[in-house]
């Protein structure tokens, strides 16, 4: 197992419907990936949404993951490859990322905010409107602020560790 594996493993968050909401496939790809994943069609294509029920501490499909998954470099990655980023800093941006996400989880019960996505990715994108709604309608609630800036701590990390485009 080399560095670059060791990152990606504890990580997980290109899997876990943190970072992506849905991985897209190629028509060519669909007939041994159907045999795998429960995908749905588009236009002669395909997609699956995420969190992906192949991952379990890592790809259970490794070897025969969809073109997307393979080719996926995310930003912090990157930077650790090239020795721009030491690995327990990389290490330390990923737990931040999972720790935001916890406090964010734990604000919507507390709130009662019911999202209808499963991915956690679709999630950010509905909550930054539900906020805007309340925002507009009503005064925010000091807890309504707590997760308004979790919401944007974690876009702004995610933006500029990982090179994802914003919720
Ligand atoms: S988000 Fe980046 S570091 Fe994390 S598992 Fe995916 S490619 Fe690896
Ligand atoms: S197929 Fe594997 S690499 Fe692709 S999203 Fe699922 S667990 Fe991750």
């Amino acid at each position: 197992m080399n560095d670059l594996l060791n990152i990606c493993l504890p990580c997980g968050l290109c899997c876990d419907g943190s970072l992506i909401g849905h991985v897209q496939l190629n028509r060519e790809e669909l007939p041994a990936l159907r045999e795998l994943l429960d995908i749905e069609d588009e236009n002669g294509n395909g997609f699956f949404l995420q969190p992906c029920s192949k991952y379990c501490d890592g790809c259970s499909i490794y070897s025969q993951r969809p073109k997307q998954c393979a080719s996926f470099n995310c930003g912090l990655l990157t930077s650790y490859e090239q020795n721009e980023l030491d690995f327990d800093s990389a290490i330390e941006i990923i737990n931040r990322v999972k720790q935001k996400k916890i406090a964010i989880e734990k604000n919507l019960v507390a709130l009662n905010i019911k999202l209808k996505s499963e991915s956690f990715y679709f999630k950010m994108v509905e909550l930054k409107k539900v906020l805007q709604k309340i925002k507009s309608e009503s005064s925010l609630t000091k807890k309504h602020i707590e997760l308004t800036v979790d919401l944007e701590e974690l876009d702004s990390l995610l933006t500029n560790s990982f090179g994802i485009s914003s919720y």
